[in-house]
């Protein structure tokens, strides 16, 4: 089931002690190579109060996704473990549309904050990945293909390197 990430704002106003929300599901996340899949959660244990004009909003987050290799195309499954605190003043507007008229504290952004954050721009399997053959699309970690030489050969331009000039 998709993550529900919106908690009743009058239980975070009526709370004594910090509220406590355990919440788990699916939460999609398609950025640079990193992806989820039908299986990959999300489970995260958050903290809310208020302390004076500040919302204080503590996650801690467990995500698994998967990454493809940019060069090879290779997939792999990923864990994540990341915790963060953002405090918000809510008598003035903020980026993350939080509103204590509303019936609803959603912290959708910030758990996309904290994953976007934690995600390389660019993932490679390894420094030495070969990546794909342009021609045959042979994952070149795995297979020698001969595409290379055997593009040079029927090269109209090959038979120039014979000769000797
Ligand atoms: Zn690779
Ligand atoms: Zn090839």
């Amino acid at each position: 089931m998709k993550l529900n990430s919106k908690i009743k704002t009058i239980d975070i106003v009526n709370s004594p002690v910090p509220l406590v929300v355990n919440l788990s599901g699916k939460f999609e996340i398609s950025y640079a190579n990193h992806f989820t899949e039908d299986q990959d959660l999300v489970n995260l244990i958050s903290e809310l109060y208020i302390d004076d004009s500040i919302l204080n909003i503590n996650i801690n987050l467990e995500l698994s996704y998967k990454s493809e290799c940019g060069r090879c195309l290779s997939k792999k499954a990923n864990k994540m473990k990341k915790s963060r605190l953002f405090k918000l003043n809510i008598d003035v507007e903020n980026d993350y549309e939080i509103n204590f008229d509303r019936e609803y504290v959603d912290i959708e952004p910030f758990i996309s904050e904290i994953i976007i954050d934690n995600l390389d721009r660019l993932y490679i399997c390894s420094n030495k990945c070969k990546g794909l053959c342009g021609i045959c699309g042979s994952n070149m970690n795995k297979i020698k293909c001969n595409c290379e030489e055997k593009n040079l050969k029927e090269s109209p331009f090959s038979s120039l390197s014979q000769l000797d000039l």
